[in-house]
C-alpha cells in the first residue's frame, strides 16, 4: 500500500454515467483526470470477477498514461437469472452499449425461465469493484454492494444503464426515477468508496 497521498487522479472509465458519479464521491483537493483526454479505448475485461476486471482496467490506463488510476468495474446480479448478466452486464447491452436493449434481454430471460415472474420478488443487487493501481502495481481493491429487487417494467430516466429497473430495498423508486444525488447516497459505488476513502 502507497502511504504518499494521492493528488492526482485518472478516472480509468469511457462511461459518462460512471464518470459523473466516481467525480462527485472524490475528494475536491485531488485533480481528475477522464480517458477522454488521452483518446484511449478500453481494454479487453477477460477477469472471471469484478475486482480481476476493475485490476485490468486500473493497471491498463495508468501504463498508458502515467496516472495513478481509478477504475470501476461493476454490474448487476439477479438471483433468479444465476446472477447473470453479472461481469457480462456491460456486454448485455452489445457492441455500442444500447441500454434499452440489454433491458429487454434482462425481461427476455425473465420470461424464458418463468412466465409467471411477475407475480414473485426478483432478487437482485448492484455490486462495484473499485482499485487504485499505479502501472502494474496495486494500490487498493474493493468491493461494495446495494441489494433490492426488480421492477417488472422500466421506470426513469435518470442515470444509466439498469437503473430503470432497479429497486433498493425499503425504497419505492427505481434508481431511474431517483434523483442522481439520492442514488448517489446509497449505491454500490458509494459503498466501495467508503472502503477506500482511507487510501486517498
Ligand atoms: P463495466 O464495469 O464498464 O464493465 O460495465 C458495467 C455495466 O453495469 C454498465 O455498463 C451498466 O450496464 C451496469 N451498471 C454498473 N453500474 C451501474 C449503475 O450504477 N446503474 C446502472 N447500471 C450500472
Amino acid at each position: 500500500m502507497s502511504k504518499k497521498k494521492i493528488t492526482k487522479l485518472l478516472i480509468g472509465t469511457n462511461n459518462k454515467g460512471k464518470l459523473r458519479e466516481i467525480k462527485s464521491l472524490l475528494p475536491k483537493n485531488i485533480k481528475i483526470y477522464s480517458t477522454s483526454k488521452f483518446k484511449l479505448n478500453s481494454p479487453i475485461e477477460n477477469g472471471t470477477t469484478f475486482r480481476e476486471n476493475s485490476l485490468i482496467k486500473s493497471k491498463y490506463f495508468s501504463n498508458k498514461t502515467g496516472f495513478t488510476c481509478l477504475a470501476d468495474d461493476s454490474g448487476l446480479e439477479i438471483d433468479f437469472l444465476d446472477k447473470k448478466p453479472g461481469i457480462f452486464s456491460a456486454r448485455w447491452g452489445g457492441k455500442h452499449g444500447d441500454f434499452t436493449k440489454a433491458i429487454r434481454k434482462v425481461y427476455v430471460e425473465l420470461n424464458k425461465k418463468d412466465k409467471n415472474w411477475k407475480s414473485k420478488k426478483i432478487k437482485a443487487r448492484f455490486i462495484c469493484a473499485l482499485s487504485i493501481s499505479y502501472l502494474n502495481k496495486k494500490i487498493a481493491c474493493v468491493v461494495g454492494k446495494v441489494e433490492g429487487y426488480l421492477s417488472s417494467e422500466p421506470k426513469g430516466n435518470n442515470g444509466f444503464g439498469y437503473d430503470p429497473i432497479f429497486i433498493p430495498y425499503k425504497k419505492i423508486k427505481t434508481f431511474g426515477e431517483m434523483k442522481p444525488s439520492q442514488k448517489y447516497k446509497i449505491d454500490h459505488r458509494y459503498q466501495a468508496f467508503k472502503k477506500l476513502r482511507k487510501f486517498l
